[in-house]
């Protein structure tokens, strides 16, 4: 079917390779055996003498299929068959001297397809799909490992189980952003008048762990069984997703859940804040180095940071979130507009208290709101219907700058581009006060008129591109089949919204022509901002370079390399969405279909300059046909590119998993300390985030971060193994060096080779991954870590940690109770070490400092925005944070210590001296700055 049919008013066909030799016409039958049935095209390939024939093929039925082609009787073939969710097959065979063979071939599934099967059928059984009226399928399949591999095939078996029902289109499969580490498990929730059921899967075991409610309005008794039965963060994460999405949110705000981890309401004052920001002060001017077009300054633990990672685009790795423990306030955020056409920016500082929300709520309802109760869940509701109908009313705009200078975003952000000027101080809110040249930005009201198209309707959208994309292809001669596994979709709808509604809806029109989705690794959602256009990007893997482009330099994006017979012609059309014209076909005279390959610059470079988001579709296109793990695949399309830059993440990742791998009670926080592309697959593969306080961005220079130890290595970054019973925890120090590689060679082939633990060709030197130090640290420790740099006399937290003494657990457990030499009253018991302390260990020599000699009462407000003093916690608010001192698990509002207390292991001085502690840090630093 391949090259004969690519017709002469197709460019790209006179660069095609091959020889026609003297054939015969062949024809093979092969019957199916199905595992279980299938309606699905399958893909073949067929080789002779090591290279692909052309062939057209008939599905006579389901399970039997014709394949005709042109080929040498004498000589065997090779035939491959594959489909979603089943082992490939690879079968020689010959044929008669009338050219024919029949083949009997049996399709095995893959063990994760067959959990998804056969689990769904469980469910299925136990909750009435049949007669519900809605279902909803949340699972850490795609995310986690099973027996070592990735897991996006259970998602292909619970989808093909249940039919139509449920679609990623519809919302109703969400994928809980998980590690590799964490088990395989899948929630089933059914829907049916007010009841909200749900029966729950653990660790792919076909048996569930609980059947019953989870609805808002169960009794406390049925949430502590949920509670008992899933363990409370995991209740409350699809307990909270699932009335959420009962209630009708939008299925972008629920993918936003699954990847923060449940729904909160951090989560909806955080898309309450987007869309306040996008009112008043909307994109605008030339976008940043990464195509951003806000750079958010965070404090990390509150839950409304991920939602700006997710629905802004505004990731890490893009140098589009910087965010460190600034304030003692993590529902607070900057958001800097900045012109880069003009050099000017814009910084608006918004909040949202949780606090006054949650006593509007009680005046309402009279009911106070506690965590693990379903009243949290009562909670969430009420501020989504708030979310949808003014939103505004959740957050608070507390300044509006413009005429914000380079100097002053370098200083706050690190730099405006993807270069790291100097070390950023995130949002620090006494140098943003005392700068003199900013005034009030005039707000905009920019009113977007709030679209009412229909799930059909959408639908219909994405159909009518997948069908103009077919019908463009045939008339260049080539027939695009469904289910074909070497056919990509690549699109910003999902993320995109159209008229401020959500677009997901059309990855299942392009489903209904095509067979692409997801969890068949054929439609890739590009991680765009919700005000992005919406584009399709229809590609079709097929054919290679012929001799005259073959061995000349090629490439696409950030890497550049001798072209190779393994490169693969990619032939693709885009289609974008205009909201007044309708699909628009990219063309220029050399369309519109395009080879986007390696070898694009040869056979058609002003693709290049036509082509939207043209970095993100031939970095993905490209990195795609080399078949990376899923979950890197899925890293690639969260950083929205592929760079150089990016590829270490799972090296990284890989590292940590293999020498710091969780215990029990433990848990990863990640603090990096350069920033760049490979942070979002940190984010992705380590499980963590800013809004989850497990991930902080500190942004150093490169000088702070070279690394002693490797010539030419950096320190990457701090991973802390947090141990949440005994809050005390390991900081690694992680270093990286830079692989080096020959000219010519195709770097990152040879990165996803070593992804797939393949020893990779043309490496001139290989990286290196090692640990520049391992030092158990305390709650406080961890503490003034997360503040950043500048309370430090060294001015560097890596120097901090280096500087720390070698202690071993046992020692720790052991000195906690008695760490801070002040005023509090120390349990008996621990009073004999003391003196130990007072007398000089090291651990305190770079704090004290901070400490002595002040005598300023406990003051923790900064610039009087982070509002009363000595909080010690709130009962509601940022679910998840990591926190320092004395921290259980969940957080709350600014330091949630009293819920330290009285746990056993943590002696109550302990925890006062580490409040104590705290303030005094954040009191001594104000009192130092007017020196400056
Ligand atoms: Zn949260
Ligand atoms: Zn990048």
């Amino acid at each position: 079917m391949r090259k004969f049919l690519v017709i002469a008013l197709f460019a790209v066909f006179l660069l095609i390779s091959g020889a026609f030799a003297e054939n015969k016409t062949c024809e093979v039958k092969i019957n199916l055996k199905w595992q279980y049935n299938e309606t699905v095209n399958p893909t073949i390939d067929i080789k002779a003498d090591n290279e692909s024939l052309n062939f057209n093929k008939y599905m006579e039925n389901n399970t039997s299929l014709i394949v005709r082609f042109q080929g040498d009787i004498q000589k065997p073939f090779l035939i491959t068959i594959k489909a979603p969710g089943y082992q490939p097959v690879t079968r020689n065979f010959v044929v008669d001297q009338s050219g024919k063979a029949v083949l009997s071939v049996n399709m095995n599934a893959k063990e994760s397809y067959i959990i998804g099967r056969e689990i769904t059928k469980r469910a299925s059984k136990f909750l009435d799909f049949k007669n519900s009226d809605n279902i909803l399928v949340i699972t850490t399949a795609g995310h986690v490992k099973y027996k070592n591999e990735t897991t996006e095939d259970a998602i292909e078996g619970i989808l093909n189980e249940l039919g139509n029902s449920v679609s990623f289109g519809r919302g109703n499969i969400l994928l809980l952003r998980k590690t590799a580490l964490d088990t395989l498990d899948f929630a089933f929730i059914t829907k049916k008048g007010k009841n909200i059921t749900m029966a729950y899967f653990r660790n792919a075991s076909f048996s569930p762990v609980y059947i019953g409610t989870i609805s808002e309005n169960m009794s406390m008794k049925e949430y502590s069984k949920l509670c008992n039965s899933l363990g409370k963060d995991i209740a409350f994460s699809i307990a909270s997703i699932a009335n959420a999405w009962a209630l009708g949110v939008s299925a972008d705000i629920l993918r936003e859940a699954a990847f923060h981890g449940h729904l909160c309401a951090g989560t909806i004052c955080g898309y309450a804040m987007v869309e306040t920001l996008l009112k008043y002060y909307p994109p605008k001017g030339g976008a940043m180095g990464e195509g951003v077009s806000y750079i958010v300054l965070g404090v990390p633990g509150g839950s409304d940071d991920d939602v700006f990672v997710y629905s802004m685009d505004a990731t890490p790795g893009k140098r589009a979130y910087i965010g460190y423990n600034t304030t003692n306030d993590p529902n607070i955020v900057g958001f800097i507009r900045w012109d880069s056409n003009n050099k000017k920016g814009t910084l608006i500082v918004m909040k949202y208290d949780v606090k006054e929300l949650a006593e509007e709520f009680k005046k309402i309802y009279g009911l106070n709101i506690k965590e693990d109760t379903p009243i949290e869940l009562k909670f969430n509701s009420w501020l989504v219907k708030k979310l949808i109908n003014n939103p505004e009313s959740l957050v608070k705009i507390l300044y509006a700058f413009d005429n914000l200078t380079e100097e002053q975003v370098n200083y706050l952000a690190g730099g405006t581009s993807g270069r790291t000027v100097q070390s950023a101080h995130g949002l620090d809110m006494s140098y943003i006060l005392n700068q003199t040249n900013l005034v009030n930005a005039t707000p905009e009201n920019f009113m977007q008129k709030k679209g009412n198209l229909t799930y059909d309707q959408l639908k219909t959208i994405g159909l009518e591109a997948a069908r103009l994309a077919v019908d463009i292809f045939k008339q260049c001669g080539i027939n695009v089949e469904k289910d074909n596994l070497n056919f990509l979709v690549l699109t910003s709808a999902g993320y995109a919204r159209l008229n401020g509604q959500d677009t997901s809806p059309m990855w299942d029109g392009i489903y209904d022509i095509l067979g692409s989705r997801l969890s068949r690794r054929t439609l890739l959602p590009v991680h765009s901002a919700l005000w992005s256009p919406i584009w399709f990007t229809f590609i079709l893997k097929d054919g290679k370079y012929n001799s005259s482009i073959l061995g000349k330099i090629g490439g696409f994006g950030k890497f550049k390399f001798n072209i190779t017979k393994d490169d693969n012609l990619l032939f693709a059309i885009q289609i974008v969405y205009d909201p007044e014209k309708g699909l628009v076909v990219i063309n220029d005279t050399k369309g519109p279909i395009y080879d986007i390959g390696p070898g694009w610059n040869y056979t058609n470079p002003s693709v290049s300059k036509i082509f939207k988001n043209w970095n993100s579709v031939i970095t993905i296109s490209n990195g795609w046909s080399y078949e990376p793990p899923f979950d890197m695949l899925m890293v690639y399309l969260f950083h929205n590119h592929i760079c150089p830059g990016v590829s270490p993440s799972y090296l990284i990742t890989n590292y940590i998993f293999q020498n710091f791998p969780r215990g029990k009670d433990e848990k990863y926080i990640y603090i990096t300390t350069t920033d760049y592309c490979k942070d979002d697959g940190i984010l992705l593969l380590l499980g963590v985030s800013p809004g989850a306080g497990t991930y902080y961005n500190l942004r150093l220079s490169d000088n702070d971060t070279q690394s002693p130890s490797i010539n030419g290595g950096n320190m990457e970054g701090i991973l802390i193994i947090w141990n949440e019973k005994l809050n005390i925890g390991k900081a690694v120090i992680i270093t990286f060096k830079w692989p080096q590689f020959y000219p010519g060679t195709n770097s990152l082939k040879a990165y996803i080779d070593w992804y797939k633990g393949k020893d990779p060709k043309g490496v001139a030197s290989p990286y290196i991954l090692t640990k520049e130090t391992e030092k158990y640290i305390t709650g406080d420790e961890l503490s003034v870590i997360l503040k950043g740099s500048k309370y430090l006399s060294s001015g560097n937290v890596l120097k901090f940690i280096m500087e720390l003494p070698n202690r071993q657990l046992s020692d720790l457990i052991s000195v906690l109770p008695i760490s801070y030499p002040t005023q509090v009253t120390r349990p008996t018991n621990v009073s004999t070490l003391i003196s130990h302390v007072i007398t000089g260990s090291s651990i305190f020599t770079r704090i004290i400092p901070y400490i002595s000699g002040l005598g300023i009462p406990i003051h923790e407000s900064i610039s009087g925005i982070s509002g009363p003093s000595g909080k010690v916690g709130g009962e509601i608010g940022a679910r998840g944070a990591a926190q320092a001192a004395g921290a259980a698990g969940k957080a709350y509002e600014i330091t949630p210590v009293s819920k330290g207390i009285g746990k056993p292991g943590i002696p109550f001085a302990g925890i006062i001296a580490v409040i104590i502690l705290i303030a005094l840090i954040a009191a001594g630093y104000l009192l130092r700055r007017p020196e400056k």
